[in-house]
Protein backbone atom coordinates (compact mmCIF):
# COMPACT_ATOMS: atom_id res chain seq x y z
CA UNK A 1 0.00 0.00 0.00
CA UNK A 2 1.27 3.35 -0.62
CA UNK A 3 2.43 5.35 2.01
CA UNK A 4 0.35 8.88 2.40
CA UNK A 5 1.95 11.69 1.65
CA UNK A 6 2.82 14.52 4.82
CA UNK A 7 2.16 17.59 4.00
CA UNK A 8 3.71 19.08 6.98
CA UNK A 9 7.05 18.79 8.90
CA UNK A 10 6.86 16.22 11.63
CA UNK A 11 9.33 18.22 13.52
CA UNK A 12 8.33 22.16 13.09
CA UNK A 13 4.51 22.16 11.72
CA UNK A 14 5.45 24.25 8.63
CA UNK A 15 3.80 22.78 5.74
CA UNK A 16 6.25 20.51 3.67
CA UNK A 17 7.06 22.00 -0.40
CA UNK A 18 5.78 19.27 -2.68
CA UNK A 19 8.01 16.59 -4.33
CA UNK A 20 10.83 17.54 -6.35
CA UNK A 21 9.70 19.53 -9.71
CA UNK A 22 10.69 19.02 -13.47
CA UNK A 23 13.09 21.72 -13.57
CA UNK A 24 16.55 20.50 -12.62
CA UNK A 25 15.39 17.44 -10.69
CA UNK A 26 17.95 15.04 -9.33
CA UNK A 27 18.08 11.87 -11.88
CA UNK A 28 16.06 9.46 -10.86
CA UNK A 29 18.11 6.46 -12.22
CA UNK A 30 21.03 8.30 -10.09
CA UNK A 31 19.35 7.88 -7.29
CA UNK A 32 18.23 4.54 -7.83
CA UNK A 33 22.08 3.60 -8.83
CA UNK A 34 22.39 3.64 -4.99
CA UNK A 35 22.32 -0.64 -3.27
CA UNK A 36 22.46 0.90 -0.12
CA UNK A 37 25.79 -1.15 0.34
CA UNK A 38 27.42 0.88 2.41
CA UNK A 39 30.88 1.03 0.48
CA UNK A 40 31.36 4.90 1.03
CA UNK A 41 30.57 5.38 4.61
CA UNK A 42 34.13 5.18 5.88
CA UNK A 43 35.40 7.91 3.14
CA UNK A 44 32.19 10.46 4.41
CA UNK A 45 33.56 13.23 6.83
CA UNK A 46 30.03 13.91 8.01
CA UNK A 47 29.23 10.07 8.41
CA UNK A 48 33.32 9.87 10.11
CA UNK A 49 32.35 12.85 12.56
CA UNK A 50 28.35 12.01 13.54
CA UNK A 51 28.19 8.20 12.96
CA UNK A 52 24.71 9.24 11.91
CA UNK A 53 22.79 7.43 8.99
CA UNK A 54 21.44 10.69 7.55
CA UNK A 55 24.90 12.04 7.42
CA UNK A 56 26.35 9.85 5.13
CA UNK A 57 25.59 9.62 1.69
CA UNK A 58 23.50 6.62 1.84
CA UNK A 59 20.91 7.97 4.23
CA UNK A 60 20.81 11.40 2.03
CA UNK A 61 20.28 9.18 -1.25
CA UNK A 62 17.96 7.88 0.79
CA UNK A 63 16.17 10.89 1.85
CA UNK A 64 16.17 12.10 -2.15
CA UNK A 65 14.29 9.41 -3.10
CA UNK A 66 11.45 9.65 -0.28
CA UNK A 67 11.00 13.21 -1.88
CA UNK A 68 11.69 12.22 -5.51
CA UNK A 69 9.09 9.68 -5.16
CA UNK A 70 6.34 11.93 -3.25
CA UNK A 71 6.73 9.79 -0.28
CA UNK A 72 8.27 13.08 1.77
CA UNK A 73 8.60 16.87 1.07
CA UNK A 74 11.30 19.29 1.44
CA UNK A 75 11.52 19.43 5.01
CA UNK A 76 13.46 21.26 7.67
CA UNK A 77 15.29 17.97 8.38
CA UNK A 78 15.98 16.46 4.94
CA UNK A 79 17.69 20.65 4.26
CA UNK A 80 19.51 20.07 7.28
CA UNK A 81 21.19 16.60 6.12
CA UNK A 82 21.79 18.27 2.78
CA UNK A 83 23.11 21.34 4.60
CA UNK A 84 25.49 19.43 6.18
CA UNK A 85 27.34 17.63 2.97
CA UNK A 86 30.62 19.22 2.41
CA UNK A 87 29.48 18.22 -1.34
CA UNK A 88 33.69 17.15 -1.15
CA UNK A 89 32.70 13.79 -3.37
CA UNK A 90 34.53 11.43 -1.73
CA UNK A 91 31.05 8.91 -1.53
CA UNK A 92 31.18 9.43 -4.95
CA UNK A 93 35.09 8.09 -5.51
CA UNK A 94 34.75 5.09 -3.09
CA UNK A 95 30.92 4.25 -4.88
CA UNK A 96 31.22 0.79 -7.16
CA UNK A 97 27.74 1.26 -8.40
CA UNK A 98 28.89 4.67 -9.99
CA UNK A 99 26.42 6.94 -8.17
CA UNK A 100 26.57 10.42 -9.52
CA UNK A 101 26.04 11.56 -6.10
CA UNK A 102 27.79 15.25 -6.92
CA UNK A 103 24.96 15.58 -10.05
CA UNK A 104 22.41 14.80 -7.13
CA UNK A 105 23.11 17.09 -4.90
CA UNK A 106 23.28 20.02 -6.72
CA UNK A 107 19.92 19.21 -8.40
CA UNK A 108 18.20 18.46 -5.34
CA UNK A 109 19.75 21.97 -3.75
CA UNK A 110 19.03 23.71 -6.47
CA UNK A 111 15.40 22.76 -5.66
CA UNK A 112 16.04 23.65 -1.80
CA UNK A 113 17.10 27.38 -2.83
CA UNK A 114 14.35 27.25 -5.36
CA UNK A 115 10.84 25.70 -2.98
CA UNK A 116 11.91 25.80 0.59
CA UNK A 117 11.85 28.99 2.50
CA UNK A 118 14.85 29.49 4.70
CA UNK A 119 14.73 31.23 7.96
CA UNK A 120 15.24 35.16 6.97
CA UNK A 121 18.83 35.38 8.92
CA UNK A 122 20.39 32.16 6.77
CA UNK A 123 18.38 33.54 3.80
CA UNK A 124 20.07 36.82 4.30
CA UNK A 125 23.30 35.74 4.53
CA UNK A 126 23.60 33.25 2.10
CA UNK A 127 22.26 35.92 -0.38
CA UNK A 128 25.43 38.52 0.85
CA UNK A 129 27.96 35.68 0.12
CA UNK A 130 26.74 34.60 -3.07
CA UNK A 131 26.06 38.20 -4.28
CA UNK A 132 30.04 39.35 -3.26
CA UNK A 133 31.51 37.06 -5.35
CA UNK A 134 30.58 37.34 -9.72
CA UNK A 135 31.17 40.98 -8.90
CA UNK A 136 35.28 41.80 -8.50
CA UNK A 137 34.74 45.17 -7.73
CA UNK A 138 32.55 44.56 -5.02
CA UNK A 139 35.45 42.54 -3.37
CA UNK A 140 37.75 44.84 -4.34
CA UNK A 141 35.91 47.79 -2.51
CA UNK A 142 35.43 45.01 0.60
CA UNK A 143 39.32 44.12 0.64
CA UNK A 144 40.18 48.04 0.95
CA UNK A 145 37.87 48.56 3.85
CA UNK A 146 39.09 45.16 5.73
CA UNK A 147 42.93 46.46 5.29
CA UNK A 148 41.62 49.29 7.02
CA UNK A 149 40.42 47.46 9.43
CA UNK A 150 43.09 45.26 10.28
CA UNK A 151 45.50 48.59 9.83
CA UNK A 152 43.62 49.60 12.67
CA UNK A 153 44.43 47.11 15.04
CA UNK A 154 40.32 46.46 14.77
CA UNK A 155 41.31 42.95 13.89
CA UNK A 156 43.03 41.94 17.21
CA UNK A 157 40.87 44.02 19.50
CA UNK A 158 37.36 41.58 18.14
CA UNK A 159 39.37 38.84 18.24
CA UNK A 160 40.59 39.11 21.74
CA UNK A 161 37.47 40.04 23.22
CA UNK A 162 35.39 37.18 21.04
CA UNK A 163 32.47 39.43 20.95
CA UNK A 164 31.80 39.09 17.22
CA UNK A 165 31.38 35.32 18.58
CA UNK A 166 28.68 35.84 20.86
CA UNK A 167 26.81 38.12 18.50
CA UNK A 168 27.32 36.04 15.53
CA UNK A 169 29.58 32.75 15.36
CA UNK A 170 29.31 32.68 11.62
CA UNK A 171 30.60 36.62 11.10
CA UNK A 172 33.46 35.62 13.46
CA UNK A 173 34.18 32.68 11.46
CA UNK A 174 34.32 34.56 8.58
CA UNK A 175 36.35 37.24 10.00
CA UNK A 176 39.16 34.58 11.51
CA UNK A 177 39.18 33.07 7.93
CA UNK A 178 40.71 36.49 6.83
CA UNK A 179 44.76 36.30 6.52
CA UNK A 180 46.50 39.77 6.38
CA UNK A 181 45.01 41.43 3.63
CA UNK A 182 48.10 42.28 0.95
CA UNK A 183 48.69 45.69 0.05
CA UNK A 184 47.22 47.65 -3.02
CA UNK A 185 50.69 47.55 -4.94
CA UNK A 186 50.17 43.23 -4.30
CA UNK A 187 46.87 43.35 -5.24
CA UNK A 188 47.24 45.07 -8.65
CA UNK A 189 46.27 43.17 -11.52
CA UNK A 190 48.29 40.66 -13.56
CA UNK A 191 49.35 42.05 -16.95
CA UNK A 192 47.16 40.86 -19.79
CA UNK A 193 50.05 39.04 -21.44
CA UNK A 194 53.03 37.50 -19.67
CA UNK A 195 55.36 35.92 -22.03
CA UNK A 196 56.78 32.61 -22.66
CA UNK A 197 60.37 32.54 -21.55
CA UNK A 198 62.50 30.99 -24.70
CA UNK A 199 60.77 29.46 -27.00
CA UNK A 200 57.17 29.28 -27.42
CA UNK A 201 55.29 25.78 -26.43
CA UNK A 202 51.77 27.34 -26.42
CA UNK A 203 49.51 29.89 -26.11
CA UNK A 204 48.31 29.40 -21.93
CA UNK A 205 44.68 31.06 -20.35
CA UNK A 206 44.97 31.39 -17.11
CA UNK A 207 41.66 31.44 -14.38
CA UNK A 208 42.65 34.53 -11.90
CA UNK A 209 39.78 33.77 -9.92
CA UNK A 210 37.30 35.87 -8.03
CA UNK A 211 38.92 35.35 -4.40
CA UNK A 212 42.68 34.57 -4.89
CA UNK A 213 43.20 37.74 -7.34
CA UNK A 214 43.00 39.84 -3.95
CA UNK A 215 43.48 37.79 -1.23
CA UNK A 216 46.30 35.55 -2.58
CA UNK A 217 47.92 37.66 -5.04
CA UNK A 218 51.23 36.18 -4.77
CA UNK A 219 49.92 32.91 -5.84
CA UNK A 220 48.80 34.27 -9.09
CA UNK A 221 52.16 35.52 -9.54
CA UNK A 222 53.90 32.64 -9.19
CA UNK A 223 51.69 30.56 -11.39
CA UNK A 224 52.17 33.09 -13.99
CA UNK A 225 55.91 33.06 -13.86
CA UNK A 226 55.85 29.18 -13.35
CA UNK A 227 54.04 28.96 -16.67
CA UNK A 228 56.17 31.67 -18.36
CA UNK A 229 59.30 29.55 -17.17
CA UNK A 230 57.63 26.28 -18.89
CA UNK A 231 57.59 27.95 -21.99
CA UNK A 232 53.98 29.51 -22.46
CA UNK A 233 52.67 32.52 -22.97
CA UNK A 234 50.11 32.93 -20.58
CA UNK A 235 47.32 35.22 -20.84
CA UNK A 236 45.10 36.40 -17.99
CA UNK A 237 41.68 37.74 -20.21
CA UNK A 238 39.61 40.46 -19.28
CA UNK A 239 35.83 39.81 -18.39
CA UNK A 240 36.75 36.66 -16.85
CA UNK A 241 35.51 36.72 -13.32
CA UNK A 242 33.82 34.24 -11.14
CA UNK A 243 33.60 30.55 -12.61
CA UNK A 244 30.29 29.89 -10.86
CA UNK A 245 31.79 27.22 -8.57
CA UNK A 246 30.26 28.51 -5.32
CA UNK A 247 27.02 28.92 -6.82
CA UNK A 248 26.24 26.01 -8.67
CA UNK A 249 27.41 24.08 -5.03
CA UNK A 250 25.14 26.27 -3.48
CA UNK A 251 21.76 25.53 -5.21
CA UNK A 252 21.68 28.62 -8.07
CA UNK A 253 22.53 26.50 -11.44
CA UNK A 254 20.95 29.48 -13.14
CA UNK A 255 23.31 31.72 -11.79
CA UNK A 256 26.34 28.86 -12.26
CA UNK A 257 25.26 29.42 -16.08
CA UNK A 258 25.44 32.72 -16.66
CA UNK A 259 28.99 32.71 -14.93
CA UNK A 260 29.77 29.65 -16.85
CA UNK A 261 28.97 31.30 -20.34
CA UNK A 262 30.99 34.45 -19.28
CA UNK A 263 33.72 32.58 -18.63
CA UNK A 264 33.35 30.28 -21.60
CA UNK A 265 32.95 33.32 -23.87
CA UNK A 266 35.69 35.52 -21.89
CA UNK A 267 38.30 32.46 -22.78
CA UNK A 268 37.00 32.05 -26.49
CA UNK A 269 38.32 35.40 -27.28
CA UNK A 270 41.16 35.27 -25.56
CA UNK A 271 42.10 32.02 -28.26
CA UNK A 272 44.35 30.08 -25.72
CA UNK A 273 45.28 26.55 -26.10
CA UNK A 274 44.79 25.43 -22.64
CA UNK A 275 42.77 26.90 -19.75
CA UNK A 276 45.01 27.07 -16.49
CA UNK A 277 43.72 26.88 -13.15
CA UNK A 278 45.01 27.04 -9.41
CA UNK A 279 42.28 26.80 -7.38
CA UNK A 280 40.81 23.02 -7.70
CA UNK A 281 37.31 23.96 -6.51
CA UNK A 282 36.70 25.99 -9.79
CA UNK A 283 38.50 24.01 -12.05
CA UNK A 284 36.28 20.90 -11.00
CA UNK A 285 33.38 23.30 -11.98
CA UNK A 286 35.12 24.58 -14.94
CA UNK A 287 35.51 20.82 -16.29
CA UNK A 288 31.68 20.33 -15.41
CA UNK A 289 30.60 22.87 -17.94
CA UNK A 290 29.50 20.35 -20.40
CA UNK A 291 27.16 18.80 -18.32
CA UNK A 292 25.97 22.24 -17.03
CA UNK A 293 24.94 23.21 -20.13
CA UNK A 294 24.14 20.03 -21.80
CA UNK A 295 20.36 20.94 -22.45
CA UNK A 296 21.42 24.71 -24.02
CA UNK A 297 21.77 24.11 -28.17
CA UNK A 298 23.42 27.21 -28.53
CA UNK A 299 26.15 26.62 -25.81
CA UNK A 300 26.27 22.91 -25.34
CA UNK A 301 29.38 22.77 -28.18
CA UNK A 302 30.80 25.82 -26.65
CA UNK A 303 30.91 24.94 -23.39
CA UNK A 304 32.08 21.31 -24.39
CA UNK A 305 35.16 22.66 -25.98
CA UNK A 306 35.97 24.95 -23.79
CA UNK A 307 36.17 21.58 -20.83
CA UNK A 308 38.27 19.78 -22.63
CA UNK A 309 40.88 22.49 -22.65
CA UNK A 310 40.47 23.61 -19.09
CA UNK A 311 43.52 21.36 -17.13
CA UNK A 312 44.80 22.09 -13.02
CA UNK A 313 48.09 23.79 -13.01
CA UNK A 314 49.83 20.48 -11.79
CA UNK A 315 48.61 18.23 -14.84
CA UNK A 316 50.34 20.77 -16.98
CA UNK A 317 53.38 21.16 -14.58
CA UNK A 318 53.95 17.16 -14.84
CA UNK A 319 54.53 17.21 -18.34
CA UNK A 320 57.13 19.99 -18.24
CA UNK A 321 60.67 19.52 -19.19
CA UNK A 322 62.14 22.21 -17.51
CA UNK A 323 64.49 24.35 -19.14
CA UNK A 324 66.49 25.48 -16.23
CA UNK A 325 67.81 23.95 -13.47
CA UNK A 326 65.80 23.84 -10.40
CA UNK A 327 67.60 24.46 -7.45
CA UNK A 328 67.18 23.44 -3.89
CA UNK A 329 64.23 23.49 -1.81
CA UNK A 330 65.61 22.32 1.65
CA UNK A 331 62.04 22.03 3.17
CA UNK A 332 60.06 19.44 4.68
CA UNK A 333 56.55 19.42 3.01
CA UNK A 334 52.94 17.53 3.61
CA UNK A 335 50.67 17.36 0.90
CA UNK A 336 47.12 18.01 1.87
CA UNK A 337 44.52 17.11 -1.12
CA UNK A 338 41.82 19.10 -2.08
CA UNK A 339 38.37 17.25 -2.75
CA UNK A 340 37.84 19.10 -6.05
CA UNK A 341 41.27 17.80 -6.63
CA UNK A 342 41.48 13.89 -5.53
CA UNK A 343 37.88 13.78 -5.69
CA UNK A 344 36.28 15.89 -8.35
CA UNK A 345 38.78 16.03 -10.93
CA UNK A 346 40.65 12.39 -9.59
CA UNK A 347 43.87 14.26 -9.97
CA UNK A 348 46.00 12.50 -6.75
CA UNK A 349 49.78 11.72 -8.65
CA UNK A 350 50.52 15.11 -10.64
CA UNK A 351 50.79 17.33 -7.42
CA UNK A 352 53.10 14.81 -5.57
CA UNK A 353 55.08 14.38 -8.94
CA UNK A 354 55.84 18.09 -9.39
CA UNK A 355 57.17 18.20 -5.80
CA UNK A 356 59.23 15.43 -5.83
CA UNK A 357 61.15 16.57 -8.57
CA UNK A 358 61.97 19.75 -6.88
CA UNK A 359 65.71 18.92 -5.25
CA UNK A 360 66.42 18.70 -1.09
CA UNK A 361 62.66 18.72 -0.85
CA UNK A 362 61.17 15.86 1.50
CA UNK A 363 57.82 14.78 0.82
CA UNK A 364 55.84 13.47 3.93
CA UNK A 365 52.69 11.46 3.24
CA UNK A 366 49.62 13.33 5.37
CA UNK A 367 47.73 10.86 7.40
CA UNK A 368 43.98 11.05 5.94
CA UNK A 369 45.57 13.74 2.80
CA UNK A 370 41.88 13.45 1.16
CA UNK A 371 39.58 14.12 3.57
CA UNK A 372 38.23 17.21 3.90
CA UNK A 373 39.64 20.30 5.88
CA UNK A 374 35.72 21.90 6.45
CA UNK A 375 36.54 24.71 3.76
CA UNK A 376 34.32 23.19 0.95
CA UNK A 377 33.39 26.55 -0.89
CA UNK A 378 31.58 28.99 1.30
CA UNK A 379 30.61 25.69 4.02
CA UNK A 380 33.01 26.70 6.32
CA UNK A 381 30.90 30.17 6.79
CA UNK A 382 27.73 28.35 6.80
CA UNK A 383 27.90 25.33 8.84
CA UNK A 384 30.91 26.53 11.24
CA UNK A 385 30.20 23.34 14.14
CA UNK A 386 30.85 21.02 11.80
CA UNK A 387 34.16 22.69 9.77
CA UNK A 388 35.89 23.50 12.75
CA UNK A 389 35.68 19.70 13.86
CA UNK A 390 37.07 18.73 10.76
CA UNK A 391 39.58 21.39 11.08
CA UNK A 392 41.08 20.17 14.16
CA UNK A 393 41.23 16.38 12.47
CA UNK A 394 43.01 17.94 9.50
CA UNK A 395 45.48 19.81 11.83
CA UNK A 396 46.21 16.97 13.95
CA UNK A 397 47.29 15.07 11.08
CA UNK A 398 49.47 17.84 10.05
CA UNK A 399 50.93 18.32 13.42
CA UNK A 400 51.74 14.69 13.61
CA UNK A 401 53.97 14.91 10.06
CA UNK A 402 56.44 17.21 11.38
CA UNK A 403 56.34 18.87 8.18
CA UNK A 404 57.47 23.15 8.22
CA UNK A 405 54.64 23.09 5.07
CA UNK A 406 51.90 22.07 3.94
CA UNK A 407 51.16 22.18 0.32
CA UNK A 408 47.76 22.43 -0.77
CA UNK A 409 46.00 22.88 -4.42
CA UNK A 410 42.95 24.89 -3.40
CA UNK A 411 42.60 28.19 -2.43
CA UNK A 412 39.47 27.32 0.33
CA UNK A 413 41.45 25.25 1.66
CA UNK A 414 44.81 27.60 1.71
CA UNK A 415 42.38 29.90 4.01
CA UNK A 416 40.91 27.21 6.00
CA UNK A 417 43.76 25.43 6.96
CA UNK A 418 46.16 28.62 7.74
CA UNK A 419 43.57 29.29 9.82
CA UNK A 420 43.43 26.28 12.01
CA UNK A 421 47.61 26.64 11.74
CA UNK A 422 47.32 30.06 13.35
CA UNK A 423 44.46 28.99 16.15
CA UNK A 424 46.64 26.51 16.86
CA UNK A 425 50.02 28.43 16.45
CA UNK A 426 51.40 25.44 15.02
CA UNK A 427 54.84 26.80 13.15
CA UNK A 428 53.90 25.12 9.33
CA UNK A 429 53.52 27.59 6.46
CA UNK A 430 50.35 26.64 3.58
CA UNK A 431 51.87 27.31 0.17
CA UNK A 432 50.46 26.08 -3.14
CA UNK A 433 52.55 23.43 -4.88
CA UNK A 434 52.95 26.22 -7.68
CA UNK A 435 54.50 28.48 -5.23
CA UNK A 436 57.15 25.67 -4.07
CA UNK A 437 58.27 25.09 -7.86
CA UNK A 438 58.13 29.08 -7.98
CA UNK A 439 61.12 29.10 -4.97
CA UNK A 440 62.72 25.85 -6.57
CA UNK A 441 63.14 28.15 -10.22
CA UNK A 442 63.67 31.59 -9.09
CA UNK A 443 64.72 31.24 -5.38
CA UNK A 444 63.11 31.30 -1.76
CA UNK A 445 61.63 34.37 -0.72
CA UNK A 446 63.74 35.88 2.07
CA UNK A 447 62.85 34.75 5.70
CA UNK A 448 61.20 31.24 4.54
CA UNK A 449 62.19 28.22 6.94
CA UNK A 450 64.29 25.63 6.10
CA UNK A 451 63.95 21.81 6.82
S1 LIG B 1 29.87 14.65 -0.59
FE1 LIG B 1 31.26 14.28 1.15
S2 LIG B 1 30.10 14.94 2.94
FE2 LIG B 1 28.61 14.71 1.27
S3 LIG B 1 27.84 12.64 1.45
FE3 LIG B 1 29.56 12.53 0.03
S4 LIG B 1 31.35 12.05 1.30
FE4 LIG B 1 29.72 12.75 2.69
S1 LIG C 1 26.35 5.62 -2.81
FE1 LIG C 1 27.40 3.88 -3.74
S2 LIG C 1 28.80 3.14 -2.13
FE2 LIG C 1 27.29 4.47 -1.12
S3 LIG C 1 25.67 3.08 -0.43
FE3 LIG C 1 25.05 3.81 -2.46
S4 LIG C 1 25.83 2.28 -3.91
FE4 LIG C 1 26.90 1.94 -1.96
Amino acid sequence: MPTAVATRSAESGRPLAPAFDAVDRPDREGILDCVHCGLCLPSCPTYLTTGLEMASPRGRIHLMRAVDEGQAGISADFVKHLDQCLGCLACQTACPSGVPYGYLLEAARTQIERRYERPAGDRRLRRVILSLFPHPERLAWLLVALSWYQRLGLSGVVRNTGLLALLSPRLAQMEALLPEVPSAAARRPLPGVTPAVGQRLGRVGFLTGCVQRFVLPDLNRATARVLAAAGYEVVSPQGQGCCGALHLHSGDLETGRALARRTIQAFERAQVDLVAVNAAGCGAAMKEYGHLLRDDAEWRSRAEAFRARVRDISQILAGVSWRQELKPVPVTVTYHEACHLAHAQRIRKEPRLILQRIPDLQLVELPESDLCCGSAGVYNLLQTEMAGRLLQRKIDRIRETGASVVAIGNVGCLLQIGLGLRQAKLPVRTVHPVELVDWSLHGMPDGEPRA
